[in-house]
């Protein structure tokens, strides 16, 4: 060894060798990143390439690419995407995102394309999308988020739950959250049977933390008479609807009788016949047909919307989750007095 290496018992030789080594292993590390880092560029790149074709109706890819485009042409996407624009949009943020190489430059333009695709009822491409972004940054709230959108419409709600840990961690309150997965898979959930059911419902409208609203009306379709007795007077606001269109079969006159709220909004309904002077239910719209009743008026009925607390936004239709901005618990039953027409009623259960 001492023929081949005349200076294997120099010290300093030795620490040559370390210094080598070193210097290889750093080497190796940077190339195998940057070909991981290139990997994934390339992966990116092909998913939003099968994704492209026939999607944006726009010319734009005939636009040459300049730094200066981004601004105006991201504010353009998101508009289009806020219409219902969403072939449009999301032909603009695939140009947008093409062009741009540096992951953390076009985040946001990848949070949008997420964004669009869950709008326009692409599930599986915006979770990929999503899923994309978090495997580049894990700490991205807005995509852990809308990731567990995206697996609760997809009825994953075990991979939805997964997506709650990291937000835990990242410092984010989830309680609302867990709370709302929880019904969601209890209610889903065909194994339990009815019993069961109804006594889990039991509890849990007794926790604030759990939709009042959403338990309730799961109790009318199961168990009409826990449903009565659980009745929240205070909360019947949010409630309004379902007591409205609940067919004559499935009230309990006893109940109603006792409570002056409930007998009048049946009066109004004109399930009870008003006898003598009506008592006020402290609902101005119920009230107000007692008292058109009164004055030989039939011909007024209840009109419900449905707005969200967080975007203001108004839907015909009941919701769990806002279909604008995705919000849990934010429902506001909106009553207005309206017409009478000649049909017959039907149930929202
Ligand atoms: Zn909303």
């Amino acid at each position: 060894m001492d023929k081949i290496l005349p200076a294997y018992n120099d010290p300093l030789f030795s620490i040559l060798i370390i210094v080598l080594l070193i210097l290889v292993v750093a080497i190796v590390s940077f190339v195998m990143g940057n070909y991981k880092e290139e990997r994934q560029r390339k992966t990116l790149k092909s998913f939003l390439g099968k994704i492209k074709t026939d999607e944006c109706t726009l010319d734009i890819e005939k636009l040459p690419f300049e730094e200066a485009l981004i601004t105006p042409l991201s504010l353009l996407a998101h508009t289009f995407s806020t219409q219902g624009e969403y072939q449009k949009s999301i032909g603009i943020y695939l140009y947008l995102i093409n062009n741009i190489s540096p992951f953390p430059k076009k985040e946001y333009l990848l949070e949008g394309l997420g964004k669009t695709y869950l709008k326009a009822g692409f599930l599986k491409r915006s979770e990929s999308i999503f899923l994309e972004i978090l495997r580049k940054h894990a700490r991205n709230r807005e995509a852990l988020y809308h990731l567990e959108v995206v697996y609760e419409l997809l009825n994953k709600h075990d991979k939805a739950g997964q997506t709650l840990k990291p937000l835990e961690i990242l410092g984010e309150n989830s309680n609302s959250l867990k709370a709302h997965l929880k019904l969601s898979n209890l209610l889903k959930n065909q194994e339990i049977n009815r019993e069961d059911k109804v006594k889990k419902l039991k509890q849990l409208i007794e926790d604030s933390s759990y939709s009042y609203r959403r338990v309730i009306k799961e109790l009318f379709k199961l168990d009409l008479n826990a449903a009565w007795e659980l009745l929240d007077i205070d909360k019947i606001d949010s409630i309004l609807d379902i007591l409205w269109f609940l067919p004559s079969s499935n009230l309990n006159f006893d109940i109603i009788s006792t409570n002056k709220t409930l007998s009048s909004i049946y009066r109004a309904k004109g399930v009870l016949e008003a006898k003598g002077s009506v008592s006020k239910s402290g609902i101005f719209v119920i009230d107000t047909i007692n008292a058109a009743q009164k004055g030989g008026s039939h011909e007024v009925d209840l009109n419900f919307k449905y707005g969200c607390s967080r975007c203001k936004q108004h839907f015909p239709i009941s919701f769990e989750r806002c279909p604008k901005c995705y919000a849990i618990d934010s429902i506001q039953v909106k009553v207005s007095l309206a017409k009478k027409q000649s049909h017959t009623g039907y149930s929202l259960l």
